[in-house]
């Protein structure tokens, strides 16, 4: 059994053949996939797919990407839809200060707002920190973001970022790099942090894991990922798998 728990199923990528894809997850042993709506346009959208999917869940809120595109409207939007049970975190939300398609001043800014949101819906938060380790960490303490808690996906940090964020309550989330032959300082990060704090994700249609590099990404081989932290921590496949599942299910409050 795994668990993907970031993805991007709302997106363009999966409108062709998304029964197939949710299919082809369930069959690899997939239990459960965490679909992420990171802008206003795509929050019905993943919604929508949760509902009809009894394996699928969302994740709303609005991308450091988007940060610019906030409005009047967009909070008490999603106050809306936030209060659906589908709903299981809030976010992603945090800092890209290597895209900065927002700038960085309305990310920081936007950051924080979003994290009292959450709190006032009694969510964990997905944390997306993209050279910006910092500055999130910050942020995430001066917020008091360890009330409830949640995930720092894609993880890109050093050992020492990830023990600062446990110590919050916070999971590391493992993306497909980690299959990549340049990823030796990430390997070596993630050997050493405990299996009990770690999920595993595909961000999917991004980041697709060897040996499916550079195509589209799907749910289905966050067991590729899932096998490299296997190989890497020295432990059987099964156990990363139920552990990971286990620590999905908690912050995601699914049982
Ligand atoms: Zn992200
Ligand atoms: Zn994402």
């Amino acid at each position: 059994m795994l668990i993907d728990s970031h993805s991007h199923l709302e997106m363009p990528e999966f409108r062709k053949d998304l029964e197939e894809v949710i299919q082809r997850a369930k069959t690899s042993g997939l239990e459960y996939i965490f679909t992420v709506g990171t802008e206003k346009r795509d929050w019905n959208r993943a919604l929508e797919i949760a509902h009809s999917h009894p394996s699928v869940y969302a994740i709303l809120g609005v991308h450091p990407h988007n940060a610019r595109e906030i409005d009047e409207e967009t909070y008490p939007t999603l106050r809306k839809l936030c209060a659906d049970d589908k709903v299981r975190a809030y976010g992603e939300i945090g800092l890209d200060f290597y895209r900065n398609l927002s700038p960085r001043d309305i990310q920081l800014k936007r950051f924080r707002e979003q994290i009292v949101l959450a709190k006032e819906f009694r969510l964990p938060i997905v944390v997306h920190d993209r050279e910006a380790h910092q500055e999130t960490l910050e942020i995430l303490k001066s917020e008091r973001a360890e009330e409830y808690g949640g995930i720092i996906h894609c993880f890109s940090g050093d050992y020492e970022m990830a023990k600062e964020c446990i110590e919050m309550g916070f999971l590391i989330s493992i993306p497909g790099s980690i299959t990549y032959k340049n990823a030796g300082g990430f390997q070596e990060v993630v050997r050493q942090i405990p299996l009990e704090a770690l999920l595993v994700e595909t961000d999917a249609p991004f980041l697709a894991p060897v040996p499916f590099r550079g195509k589209r990404n799907e749910p289905s081989y966050v067991r590729y990922t899932a096998q490299k932290v296997a190989e890497i921590k020295k432990v059987p496949f099964e156990k990363v798998a139920e552990v990971t599942t286990e620590n999905a299910v908690r912050v995601y409050r699914l049982k």
